[in-house]
Order: structure tokens, then sequence, then C-alpha cells
């Protein structure tokens, strides 16, 4: 009985360490993989420098990068595309309006490209900035040596999706399937290679960002993305994945949404369910179940009360001041 009780515990030991070990290697900043022949996947360091991921894209005749990134991720991104291919970079796509997603765009225009969005992601910019531009030029060396007092919009946007890309070599599909993280998102599918670029639509870890968001409407985003035959899934921070991903953002946002509304129905109120410390948000009881605990970090509390907002003022949580 003993000697069955150590072996259930070493086991259980055993598949812990390779849990963990999976999760550790599952991250690879600065590393650019192939995913498929003439498309490569660039993690982005995130902890450190607070860059996006990126994909870079071989056409017949040019290069097609997905997101700008902030301005030291974009030339880290052009470095990098100049070393797996000697095409020009013709068009940048910003999945979404976000600094570490569009702020490199004055970047690639210097470098001869046409950064390139959904309308919605221009209007985002028109809503929000210049404030953050100038709140993360205090921050930020790479924003504020740019000189600019705001960031660039994209120099061509779409307003029917799919907007079309195709040549000899690929399709590329940019779509719009309404308002998740923020009322722009973007997705880039490559129906031959079934790849999936999501933005932060769909991230692989603990990165949702949900101030700009509609958090109720974001799964209904994801399932149009599902409808697609996707293989591989390259999310805009998280290392690289195949369907599971779109599948567990999904999950969370339904958990987080349905958690919160219980709450809600239970009359609680928000300092119930999340806690201070000083203005910032440190901890929540709210708990999610243990199949979405690769989104959930600390950011949780954050979300929790975004949720909570936009259950309580019944709108959108990206339509209330903030
Ligand atoms: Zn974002
Ligand atoms: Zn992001």
């Amino acid at each position: 009985m003993m000697q069955r009780r150590m072996w259930i515990l070493s086991l259980f030991a055993a598949l812990a360490a390779l849990a963990f070990f999976q999760a550790a290697t599952d991250a690879q900043p600065a590393t650019v993989k192939q995913i498929a022949p003439g498309v490569w996947f660039r993690e982005g360091e995130i902890d450190t420098l607070g860059h996006c991921n990126n994909a870079i894209i071989e056409m017949n005749d040019y290069l097609v990068i997905v997101d700008a990134n902030f301005p030291s991720g974009a030339r880290l991104t052009l470095q990098a595309a100049k070393k797996v291919s000697n095409k020009p970079v013709k068009y940048v796509f910003d999945t979404h309006h976000h600094g570490d997603h569009a702020y490199g765009n004055p970047v690639w225009t210097e470098a001869g490209a046409t950064t390139l969005a959904y309308k919605g992601v221009a209007e985002e910019l028109k809503r929000y900035e210049p404030k953050r531009w100038q709140a993360e030029a205090k921050v930020r060396k790479d924003v504020a040596d740019l000189k600019l007092a705001a960031p660039e919009p994209p120099k061509q946007t779409f307003d029917k999706s799919p907007f079309i890309l195709k040549d000899d070599t690929r399709e590329l599909r940019f779509y719009f399937f309404g308002w998740a993280h923020t009322r722009g998102d973007g997705f880039v599918y490559l129906p031959k290679e079934k790849v999936l670029c999501s933005g932060d639509a769909a991230v692989n870890g603990p990165f949702n960002y949900t101030a700009d968001a509609n958090v109720a409407n974001w799964p209904k985003v994801i399932a149009a993305a599902q409808k697609l035959e996707v293989a591989h899934v390259l999310p805009g921070h998280g290392g690289p994945g195949g369907k599971e991903v779109l599948d567990g953002q999904a999950r969370f946002m339904t958990e987080l949404h349905s958690a919160v509304q219980a709450a809600v129905r239970q009359g609680k109120k928000l300092d119930d369910i999340v806690k201070k410390q000083g203005d910032k948000l440190v901890s929540t009881s709210i708990q999610l179940s243990a199949g979405v605990k690769n989104w959930v970090g600390d950011g949780l509390p954050d979300q929790v009360r975004d949720t909570y907002d936009e259950i309580t003022q019944h709108k959108p949580h990206g339509d209330i001041p903030h």
C-alpha cells in the first residue's frame, strides 16, 4: 500500500515536472521559427522590451509583415526578415492600434513599406491618441526618439472583410470578425498553409488586456475564426500553437464573463471580488477552471474589474470612458 502510494506520488511529481518543463520551453523570445515554406514567426521579447510577435510572409516578389511592433521591435523584425529573404517588405499589417503592434509604423514607412489595417484600427487611433503615444514617449526611448507628436496611422485601410492579396506563391486573407480585444481586430489567414495570425484577439499565455475590449463579444469573434481550417495559430503574444490557442482563449473569455456575471447576480460589489493595494488591483476571488490556467496571470484582477464594469454598465468596456 505504502509502496503504491509512493509510486503514485512520484508519478505526480514527474508529471508536474514535465508540465513545468513544457511551459518553460514554450516561450522562445527573440527567435525566428519557420512555420511553413516562406512563413516565419518571430517571437517578441515581451517581458524585457514589451514587444509583440511578428509573422514574416514571403510572396513572389515581396514580403508581408504582420504587426509593426514598437519601433525597436520593428527594427529587429526588419533585420530578421533580411536574414530569411532578400525580397523587400511591401506591406506591414497592423492587427490593431496598440503601441506594441502599431507604434513602429514610421520605421516601416521609412523602410519603403506600406502600412495596412482594417479601418477600425485608424478609428481606434483617433479615439485614444495622441494621449497614449505621449505617455509612452516618456517611458520608452524608441518612441521618444522618433520625435513625433502622435502615432502614424496605417497608410492604407480596407473596410470590406476579407481584403485579399494573392499571387502565384500564396493567398493572404485579412479578416475582421468583430470587436474582441479592440474595435479594429484584424486576423491574417493563409488558406493553403492553414496559418492564422490572430493578433491579441487570441494570445498564448496570460497576456490578455481588456480595457479597450468587448468581453461579451470576444468569444463570438473567436468562433468566427474557428470556422477557418487552421493548423497553426500565430498569436500576438506567447508561443505559436495550434487550434487549442483559439479554443483556450475563447474558453477563458467565456469563463471570465460568466464567473463575474454570477458574482453580480449574487449582489456582489466590485470591492467584494477584487482587492486593491494603493490604486493597483492585486488579487481577485474570481476563480476560473484549470482548463484555462494558461491564460490566468497577474492581469486577472484588472480583467475581472473591466468585465464587472462591462456587465453592470451594460456596454462594452471599450465604450466606458477609461
Ligand atoms: Zn493589444
Ligand atoms: Zn499586444
